[in-house]
């Protein structure tokens, strides 16, 4: 029987012990380094065809429907004035059995969690260091140590553990943008709604058939290194109602509706790690983390875990390093997505709206743009 470390117990991690749960060859372990899971109930992840496909085999088409919504469209508004500039029809990426989903994060996570034993995680732990040899020694905070066939480091964005594999892996930095998280109360749209402000947009969706929806803004913004190093400042109300001025003099937000709001910096990674270690894998964000506004780190968190799997089952990692290629597919995306979103310019934004208004119709570039992340 082969042994796998899972260190984090994110999307990805998560996942890939859902997979393993179904091969019983494979013997795995999580570290987390939380205490205990603390799911926050409000917020909401988009979730493509890609990863719906896979999620779909574990189980996810199980869940009752009054806990998912299935947006047909991603609808594009002028924030200033909420008019509508174009929209895209996601359900033609869709087939019969998967369709593009939002949901809950923790209600996605508690899925994941549902079928892990509870003696495959362990809390409160660190991987310290390696020795490579026959096997892979772990050596843990809790001064424990064990052999494994497979190592996979899933411990998301801040990832430490990858900094023990490869000296080389660059740090995440900042992408000049505080994001301001909310549930949103009093709202009616079953589509996704993006409205683009100068130097900031923001999107919601709902997270079930029952009213409640998901509120994300993200605003351009330069910070000094004390304030990106500083947690409290995000929470403070001065930093708060800085973003509030902005929403309130450019969108229609009612801040009343808005409640668990949160703050904080959003970074990416800027280059992809080598690991040249032998049976060991990044997964998700410890892999790569694009900026949100592509909203596929969720999926790529879940596919490249998949690709680790058939890795891991075939004895190839040719699928792996296939991964990298569609990691800079996504890459460009992202960063192109939140540049078009942020524009400031009159004539800039004019000639963006136009733009959209073409491409949001043209079946040629949604199947290139789009369709070659979705359908994959
Ligand atoms: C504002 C915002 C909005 C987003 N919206 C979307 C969206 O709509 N759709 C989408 O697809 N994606 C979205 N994302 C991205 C998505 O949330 C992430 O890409 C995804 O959660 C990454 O999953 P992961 O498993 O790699 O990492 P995580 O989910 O971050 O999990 C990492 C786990 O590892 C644990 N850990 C950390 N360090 C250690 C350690 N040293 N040892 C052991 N355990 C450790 C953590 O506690 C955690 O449990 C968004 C991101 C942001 C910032």
């Amino acid at each position: 029987m082969k042994k796998i470390a899972i260190i984090g117990g994110g999307i990805s991690g998560l996942y890939l012990a859902n997979i393993f749960n179904n091969h019983p060859e494979f013997d795995y372990k999580i570290f987390e380094e939380r205490e205990k899971f603390n799911f926050i109930n409000g917020y909401g992840i988009q979730l493509s065809v890609n990863s719906i496909k896979l999620l779909n085999k574990i189980g996810f088409k199980n869940l009752p429907a009054s806990e998912l919504c299935f947006p047909s469209k991603v609808n594009f508004f002028q924030s200033s004035n909420s008019s509508k500039i174009c929209d895209i029809d996601l359900s033609q990426f869709n087939d019969n059995l998967n369709r593009y989903t939002t949901i809950k994060r923790s209600t996605l996570l508690k899925f994941l969690l549902e079928s892990i034993p509870k003696d495959k995680i362990k809390f409160n732990i660190n991987l310290t260091h390696l020795d490579y040899g026959n096997y892979i020694k772990a050596h843990f905070s809790n001064n424990s140590q064990e052999n494994f066939d497979f190592l996979i480091i899933a411990d998301g964005i801040f990832s430490k553990s990858k900094f023990i594999v490869s000296k080389e892996s660059s740090k995440p930095k900042y992408n000049n943008s505080i994001a301001l998280r909310a549930k949103l109360n009093e709202y009616d749209d079953n589509n996704i709604s993006i409205f683009m402000g100068a130097n900031f947009h923001y999107v919601i969706y709902p997270v079930n058939q029952n009213n409640e929806y998901n509120f994300v803004a993200i605003f351009k913004k330069n910070l000094t290194h004390e304030e990106l190093n500083s947690q409290k400042i995000y929470q403070s109300e001065t930093f708060l109602s800085c973003l509030k001025k902005i929403l309130k003099k450019n969108s229609n937000i009612k801040f009343e509706n808005l409640s668990q709001i949160k703050a904080f910096p959003v970074f990416v990674s800027s280059s992809i790690p080598s690991i040249n270690q032998k049976n060991t894998f990044l997964s998700g964000d410890a892999l790569f983390a694009f900026s949100p506004s592509f909203a596929q780190g969720a999926s790529h968190s879940i596919e490249t875990a998949q690709d680790i799997f058939q890795s891991i089952f075939s004895g190839s990692d040719n699928l792996y390093k296939s991964r990298i290629n569609k990691v800079y597919k996504i890459n460009w995306r992202s960063k192109l997505n939140h540049f078009a979103f942020h524009l400031s310019n009159p004539i800039n934004i004019l000639i963006r709206n136009i733009t959209l208004k073409y491409l949001s119709k043209n079946k040629k570039f949604l199947d290139s743009y789009l369709g070659r992340i979705y359908r994959n």
